[in-house]
């Protein structure tokens, strides 16, 4: 049995496989910045005859990574960045690794070396005969400021794929079949005029024109549609009361179930911003979109095919040291943050008291996943996601216990389930020409009309937070 063949090939790569992971951990690199964690997979993937590309239009830590020819070609989707200042140690309590460093509280250090290990295993499976057509794994830069896929679509990096296939680690073995949030990221600069403090007559600060765009959005959330949500943070220009501060920014991030409200959501936004810039003297210099993605479109027949993967393998293979590290961590949750943990990651009701999730969950009443994500590809090509359990129930994405399990056994032990189920999919797509029929049919009868949210000269850019 071929794909037999395929999840040894995994078994035999785990320790390089979790080594990747735990270095990438150990080095957590934010958006744009990925620059040991790239080098690192394209090294390896290099080493396995892969014809590796680092670096893409804009994106320096980009990967495109190939082996094989002709069609079918299938893509599996990674990342690696990592978060501000949510460094902590692989323990179950609050130990910060290193003070004011950065945590891979979203797992990406797991997600993207899920995938470098199927596309390695289904490598393997091409070379013996048993596979035919092109696997490229894409090293996808900068997913938490919304950036890397949306321009590796628009400059035409996933070209000619016949699917793609993603992962996310979560608490959860589940298929993606709702769609997740529309968002857009966008910055608002304000420029005014500078003076000492005692004489701030003479000056117009661009501070006070973010605070008072900030007031006014608040104000406007009443009149927006309840699902739009929207969060933003002050740049900070870095001086001392005592000067009037002649430039400030306000960035923003939007969501709401899909694109239209944004489109709608967004000019009112822009008129607040003029709102403020005109009650304190100062200017709107810039409103620039960085980043944002459509709602993600899911796959039916991906995800069907991700359960059969997961049902085959049988569930994450987890050791007793994880189930008590897990409940280690558990325990310090209040029954609340269960619930809303659990209902995140579309756990049902059925699995509330468990406290690592190792069954495999083929389908929800969930209507819409409550996340966004550079999701644009979706809208182009068939594309399929699913979770797999890498913490335990209560934990949410962004948090210092979701860093303490990504860089622990448990992280490793639901990324090497992730790769198989990857590298299960993909063999499967490969090998059954009817299979993969019916997922581009699929596909094609959505009629999606893609607009992306970003101008063609727009370049990926890092929002400096100090
Ligand atoms: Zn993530």
């Amino acid at each position: 049995m071929s794909k037999k063949k395929i999840w040894e090939s995994i078994d035999q790569n785990s320790q390089m496989l979790t080594k990747m992971a735990r270095d990438i951990w150990e080095y957590p690199e934010v958006s744009l910045e990925e620059v040991h964690a790239s080098k690192l997979q394209a090294k390896v993937l290099e080493d396995a005859q892969f014809n590796v590309t680092l670096g893409l239009k804009g994106l320096p830590t980009g990967i495109v990574a190939e082996y094989g020819s002709g069609k079918p070609i299938i893509g599996i989707l990674g990342e690696y960045d990592a978060l501000e200042s949510l460094s902590q140690d692989s323990v179950p309590e609050r130990k910060i690794r290193v003070e004011g460093g950065h945590g891979h509280g979203c797992g990406h250090n797991l997600l993207g070396t899920g995938g470098v290990g199927a596309a390695i295993a289904i490598k393997e499976a091409i070379e013996r005969g048993d596979l035919h057509g092109t696997i490229r794994y894409y090293g996808c830069p900068a997913e938490e400021e919304l950036v890397g896929k949306l321009f590796m679509l628009r400059d035409g990096y996933f070209d000619n794929c016949d699917a793609l296939l993603y992962w996310h680690p979560g608490a959860n073995n589940t298929p993606w079949r709702v769609p997740c949030l529309a968002s857009t990221s966008i910055v608002f600069t304000f420029k005014g005029i500078t003076a000492h403090a005692p004489q701030a007559h003479l000056g117009r600060s661009a501070l006070d024109a973010v605070e008072l765009m900030n007031v006014g959005a608040n104000y406007l959330r009443e009149h927006l549609p309840r699902e739009v949500m929207f969060h933003y943070s002050i740049l900070g220009n870095g001086i001392a009361p005592n000067t009037v501060p002649d430039i400030c920014q306000s960035w923003y991030m939007m969501r709401a179930p899909e694109r239209s409200y944004l489109d709608e959501a967004f000019p009112r936004l822009v008129d607040v911003a003029k709102g403020a810039a005109m009650m304190t003297g100062t200017a709107l210099e810039n409103v620039e979109v960085l980043g944002g993605g459509n709602d993600m479109v899911m796959n039916q027949t991906l995800a069907d095919l991700f359960v059969e993967n997961m049902d085959e393998l049988g569930g994450p293979s987890f050791t007793e040291e994880d189930y008590a590290f897990a409940k280690q961590l558990s325990d310090q949750f209040t029954p609340e943050q269960k619930l809303w943990g659990a209902k995140a990651f579309q756990i049902p009701p059925e699995y509330y008291d468990k406290v690592l999730l190792d069954k495999i969950v083929p389908t929800s009443d969930v209507k819409i996943l409550p996340i966004s994500g550079d999701a644009d590809p979706s809208w182009v090509f068939p594309f399929g996601a699913f979770f797999a359990a890498t913490w335990p129930i209560g934990v949410f994405t962004h948090t210092w216990q979701a860093t303490a399990c990504t860089g622990s056994s448990i992280g490793m032990h639901g990324m090497l389930f992730a790769s198989k189920t990857l590298a299960g999919a993909c063999y499967d797509l490969m090998s059954n020409e009817a299979l993969l029929s019916k997922v581009k049919k699929e596909f094609k009868d959505l009629n999606l009309d893609y607009k992306c949210n970003i101008s063609a000269d727009a370049v990926p850019r890092k929002v400096k937070l100090k």
